[in-house]
């Protein structure tokens, strides 16, 4: 058997804070208490938000925490040609398909909905997609692409769902509501997804799962936050005949009123909290693994 396989994934758009710390401690305390290996992958695909600043204080801040991982790190920047290629496989599985109208458009376009009734929201609360570009015709799309019109690419969940037999993970951790074992994904909750875009072939969803299949990733451990989202990775596995990790997320770790960390708070920033004096076991404890 090969060793097991972990890795911390942030994203280089702000300074890591308690909850980065948790998340990478786990990991590297899972690896080193069964042998297995931690990679760390830079997940910098959002070329606006992602700071070469911000990689190296990861580096840096990880480093300091005592957190050893495996060189060199993946950066999702340098592999777009990867994520290109499975956003090929679903094309020509006939499941993506171009959605034209702007934020403010598809807002728009749910308050028209909703005059007349509830309309469904995704897991994290946003309305879902109504669906209404997948109905454009192959040349008027054609005509909106050769017009240099910004698009994103988006998963038709009801034909992708028809592809796929019943999907399910295991789960070590625990979702929000206690979700443990053999957990059925629902990927439907989250609608027709966003894949990639005009100027981007991928998407978080894509890239995480395609990063996790070719870095031979046995065991996710991340954030409840982003238990969820685990039902369109699901999904996209199935489709592209990629393995399923295990998946362990943990709680998330709240600020003293309750609510889920910002990267912006400077309260539970690692730079400030080591700045103030803090040492790594501090941090240890701080997040509840002394
Ligand atoms: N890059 C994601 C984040 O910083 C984490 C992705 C993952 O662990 O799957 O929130």
């Amino acid at each position: 058997m090969p060793p097991p396989v972990f890795r911390f994934a942030p994203s280089p758009n702000g300074f890591l804070h308690l909850g980065h710390a948790c998340s990478a401690l786990l990991n590297f305390d899972r690896a080193r208490d069964t042998g297995g290996r931690l990679l760390l992958r830079i997940e910098d695909i959002d070329a606006t938000r992602c700071r070469p600043e911000f990689e190296a204080a990861i580096y840096e801040d990880l480093a300091w925490l005592g957190i050893v991982w495996e060189t060199p790190v993946r950066r999702q920047s340098e592999h777009l040609a990867d994520y290109r290629a499975a956003l090929d496989s679903l094309t020509t599985l006939g499941l993506v398909y171009p959605c034209f109208e702007s934020r403010a458009e598809i807002t728009k376009l749910v308050a028209q909905r909703e005059a007349s009734g509830p309309w469904p929201r995704d897991p994290d609360g946003a309305p879902l997609y109504p669906g209404t570009a997948k109905s454009l015709s192959p040349s008027k799309r054609a005509q909106l692409i050769a017009s240099g019109a910004p698009y994103a690419l988006r998963l038709d969940m009801d034909a992708a769902c028809r592809r796929v037999s019943r999907l399910a993970w295991t789960e070590l951790g625990e979702g929000p509501d206690g979700e443990h074992g053999t957990v059925s994904a629902q990927p439907q909750a989250w609608g027709d997804v966003i894949l990639a875009r005009k100027e981007t072939p991928t998407s978080y969803h894509l890239a995480v799962v395609v990063d996790d299949a070719l870095q031979d990733v046995s065991e996710v451990v991340r954030g409840q936050d982003l238990f969820h989202a685990t039902s369109v990775h699901a999904l996209l596995q199935a489709l592209l005949g990629l393995p399923v990790p295990d998946y362990r997320h943990h709680p998330l770790i709240r600020d003293a009123a309750g609510q889920k960390l910002a990267k912006s708070s400077r309260a539970t920033g690692l730079r400030e909290l080591r700045a103030g004096g803090a040492t790594p076991a501090d941090i240890r404890r701080l997040v509840g693994l002394a």
